[in-house]
């Protein structure tokens, strides 16, 4: 993300002088650099945010509050190899054994999820839509349980995954349909793989606390306890080997995606 953070910097110093004339002896302690492309160091008002977003991988993405919402902005690319991106592509890997490429290849995204900062369960749980239900701390968004409209199983979609259980549908959106395991194989099982939209965090197939798996998950994946993020409690989901795999379902207030589409799984 650093151009597009560059770029943002670029608007912002625009903007600062566009305010401010030329006093520039004044803008110097107004300008908040975010260089370093830290997560949580571009907005004066992200010390706010909750502990689990700081787990975000800064060099794809970039994490803010706005208004009653964490911003998620990212490309959605994965930040492994795989076959989709391509012959030629510095991260290409020839396909898995027994693998069935699909016909779509890895291409950038302008996502931007806005997550509620505070999440609240609902009265009522919501189906996931098809597309992003949710965003890994990579920026790869996740995907729900079905390929398709009227809950198609993802049976048929299974041979496409790659290595690391991704793929790319027809508008080049990279997703993960279940556990992210480029994540999970590299850090723990336990950890904090990334945020539902409904702002409940997701995580891994084992539990923080016991390296055990979870044998109290309602239909959604999810229950509530306290996590290393979240010490007071909260309620959260889990990856499952079995369907649904990640969320069964909203079980908070969910809120929106700006710059992808609902087009097919
Ligand atoms: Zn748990
Ligand atoms: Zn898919």
């Amino acid at each position: 993300m650093s151009m597009k953070s560059s770029y943002n910097n670029i608007i912002y110093f625009l903007a600062i002088i566009f305010l401010f004339g030329c006093e520039s002896s004044s803008t110097s302690s107004l300008v908040n650099n975010d260089n370093n492309g830290s997560n949580g160091g571009g907005n004066t008002n992200n010390s706010d945010l909750p502990a689990g977003f700081s787990n975000f991988i800064s060099e794809y993405t970039d994490v803010y509050i706005s208004g009653d919402y964490v911003i998620v902005e990212t490309a959605g690319v994965p930040n492994h190899a795989s076959p989709y991106w391509g012959a030629g592509h510095p991260n290409y890997i020839a396909p898995h054994s027994g693998m069935t490429v699909n016909p779509n290849s890895i291409s950038e995204q302008n996502f931007k999820f806005y997550i509620p900062l505070n999440p609240s369960v609902s009265s009522a749980v919501s189906s996931t839509p098809l597309g992003p239900i949710g965003v890994s701390i990579s920026g790869v968004p996740f995907f729900n349980q079905y390929a398709g409209p009227n809950n198609q199983p993802l049976d048929n979609e299974i041979p496409s995954f790659d290595n690391y259980y991704g793929h790319p549908q027809q508008t080049g959106q990279y997703h993960y349909h279940w556990e992210p395991t480029y994540l999970t194989f590299n850090n723990s099982s336990s950890m904090l793989i990334g945020y539902s939209l409904d702002g409940f965090p997701i995580y891994g197939p084992t539990e923080q606390a016991t390296g055990q798996f979870p044998s109290d998950l309602d239909e959604l994946n999810g229950h509530s306890h306290s996590t290393n993020e979240y010490n007071d409690g909260t309620y959260h989901y889990h990856a499952t080997a079995d369907s649904p795999y990640l969320i069964g379902g909203f079980k908070g207030n969910y809120g929106s995606l700006n710059g992808g589409g609902y087009f097919t799984n």
